[in-house]
């Protein structure tokens, strides 16, 4: 299932159109050009505060003010961020009956602001608060303001609801994932290597379980060369943008064979 022509954008266009039932799994590679840098490398989060001593349940529970001075630039870059071509060509592809569900790593909520209706959060958002003492649970707007901690109506400092390491992926989330995994006809795999567990088990489920996994990353991941049958070499917002002109042709929704 190589890509064998001279575009293999639209050889996997039609690979989309003819098995149907796609499935897209996202990551912070998606929502760069939103202006959100990706957590790793050098411009990332991780470069400038340790995620062993700001990303951790244990930090949090241990000193969690200091974990807000991280999560308070979270919050504010995510917020301020809007969707863009890539997000938005998703919600198009949903729309037109080509993509069923994203499942996508991002805390973020550009898939839902650009659109896109069935959206399978793995690792929760920030949009919305919760005590780690009694569970309630605030839209962050609601709680917190730039320069302050949230608290809850008991006293506790509150978490945004995201997996922070050390935490589990919420059950039914990870169940959701699995079983859009197992009965895809398509995974495509955006702006992530998927190298995180339990991440990682969505594209080896999707390909044991007979799906065509296509990967549209700048450059190759260690997916590429394991369970990649087309890597679509590019920024996402081009090669989807490209897809979806390729969908509106009324030669690619009903193909020939
Ligand atoms: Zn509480």
């Amino acid at each position: 299932m190589r890509a064998g022509g001279s575009d293999p954008i639209r050889e996997a266009a039609r690979i989309l159109a003819e098995r149907g039932n796609v499935v897209v799994l996202t990551g912070a590679g998606i929502s760069v050009e939103s202006g959100i840098p990706s957590f790793r490398g050098s411009q990332g989060m991780w470069a400038k505060y340790d995620p062993m001593e700001y990303a951790t349940l244990h930090a949090f529970m241990q000193s969690p003010r200091k974990v807000w001075e991280m999560l308070a630039e979270m919050v504010s870059v995510c917020g301020g961020a809007k969707p863009n071509a890539a997000h938005r060509g998703l919600a198009a592809l949903e729309e037109m009956g080509v993509a069923r569900a994203v499942i996508t790593q991002n805390v973020d909520g550009l898939h839902q602001a650009a659109g896109s209706r069935r959206v399978i959060e793995y690792h929760g958002n920030l949009d919305e608060l919760i005590c780690v003492s009694c569970w309630k649970r605030y839209p962050t707007r609601d709680r917190w303001t730039p320069g302050s901690v949230p608290l809850c109506d008991c006293g506790e400092i509150l978490k945004p609801n995201v997996v922070l390491f050390g935490e589990p992926i919420p059950w039914l989330a990870q169940e959701q994932a699995e079983e859009e995994a197992r009965t895809c006809g398509v995974l495509l795999v955006i702006g992530t290597s998927a190298q995180v567990s339990p991440a990682c088990d969505i594209p080896r489920i999707a390909k044991e379980s007979g799906a065509a996994v296509v990967e549209i990353n700048p450059e190759p991941t260690p997916l590429t060369a394991s369970v990649t049958d087309i890597h679509l070499r590019g920024t996402a917002s081009g090669v989807i943008g490209a897809m979806v002109r390729m969908f509106h042709d009324p030669d690619m929704r009903s193909p020939k064979g």
